[in-house]
């Protein structure tokens, strides 16, 4: 089958990023974030990359998905640090994936599955620092790490927090939260309590070098070439955006010049003479302009405009063009000779960020990879 429409991805991209991130982190451990099915870009290929990269492990968000991987044969450390209801817990252990435990309820489970199995249930324990989503209140996690270190079917694995932003403002908040996790640190190793991994930062505390008394960091949208603080600090030319291109091609062009077609109204799209219509819809991630934002995709190295979004559908005015035939290619990311439509245009236009055009453009439109190491047979 040869879709029409195809979003090609790198993974040289993704491997060089890495290889950045790796610096980055210095002598602690990375952890790759596959979450939301690799922020869009696939789990499966992903993790497969990560780990012929020697990431640690990749930590998942959704058991399903997490299910999955182990299914499509990733041998790696698995870690689920996406909440589940405690009664999943078996059934996570049961496909060597590492549950994490934000609750007191999810300790017991996961004591119990320990004991039917008998051998103690490996555990991270998650701890909230301030972002107020999932874990352990900061305040309590100590007396919880040690019930965990106290108990005979349970293995205290790992420890982390989340202290995501997206400013300097934020960042400021992010440095305070962090010193109770940093407290937290000290306080359970004074009693000796030391798991193995401990991590704090994602994308955001790594690139702007925030302190760190973890050995691990976690992350996401750096690997991906995404700035986690975009506006003020874009990335470093080093870093490079794994979405390589979004291409399809004209599926017909409708010729409205005849006399006695329908007249242009308010309800029809534009008033242009030739309209082209291109198969990425509303379905596939494409919006609508933000504030009524003009956009535009390249047809025969020109920006041709859009005047219409809908489910499977974007129509486009030809008038610009001297010619055009059904079958011309349409560039929606990347390149042509003399023009180019980047991830932060559509970013632009969308009235959001890149990694959120990313993962609605991702969500559904056929994906082709490059520069794959792991060949798989
Ligand atoms: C998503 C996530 C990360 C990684 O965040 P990025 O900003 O994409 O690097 C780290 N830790 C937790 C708990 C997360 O949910």
């Amino acid at each position: 089958m040869h879709a029409t429409t195809v979003l090609e991805l790198d993974l040289g991209a993704l491997r060089d990023n890495y290889g950045e991130v790796s610096r980055l982190a210095g002598d602690r451990r990375v952890i790759g974030a596959i979450k939301a099915d690799g922020y869009g870009f696939g789990a499966a290929a992903v993790a497969r990359e990560l780990d012929a990269c020697g990431a640690y492990g990749v930590w998942t968000g959704n058991p399903e998905e997490a299910i999955a991987l182990r299914g499509a044969g990733a041998t790696g450390r698995i870690i689920m640090f996406g909440g589940c209801l405690p009664g999943r817990i078996g059934e996570l252990v049961e496909h060597s994936l590492i549950p994490t435990v934000h609750d007191v309820d999810g300790l017991a489970t996961a004591a119990r599955v320990g004991e039917q199995r008998g051998e103690p249930t490996a555990v991270y324990l998650k701890v909230d620092c301030g972002l107020r989503r999932l874990g352990v209140p900061v305040a309590r996690a100590a007396a919880v790490a040690r019930t965990i270190g106290a108990d005979r079917w349970l293995r205290l694995e790992g420890l982390y927090t989340h202290l995501p932003f997206g400013d300097a403002e934020g960042g400021e908040w992010a440095l305070q939260r962090s010193f109770a996790f940093r407290d937290l640190l000290h306080e359970l190793s004074r009693v000796g309590v030391t798991p193995k991994v401990t991590q704090l930062w994602g994308s955001s505390g790594l690139r702007s070098a925030l302190p760190d008394p973890s050995n691990a960091v976690c992350v996401g949208q750096l690997l991906y070439g995404f700035s986690p603080v975009a506006d003020s600090d874009p990335l470093p030319g080093t870093f490079r955006s794994v979405i390589a291109s979004l291409t399809t091609r004209i599926i017909h062009i409708g010729d409205h010049t005849d006399p006695n077609a329908a007249p242009a109204s308010a309800y029809s799209f534009g008033t242009s003479a030739r309209v082209g219509v291109v198969p990425v819809g509303t379905a596939d991630g494409m919006r609508a302009g933000w504030r009524g934002r003009a956009m535009h995709v390249l047809v025969r190295d020109r920006p041709v405009p859009i005047i219409g979004v809908t489910l499977e559908h974007v129509m486009v005015d030809l008038d610009g063009l001297d010619h055009a035939d059904v079958g011309d290619e349409v560039v929606l990311i990347g390149a042509s000779a003399n023009h180019e439509v980047t991830l932060a245009e559509w970013a632009d236009w969308f009235g959001c960020s890149q990694l959120e055009v990313a993962v609605s453009f991702l969500n559904r439109l056929p994906k082709r990879y490059r520069g794959a190491t792991v060949i798989r047979g």
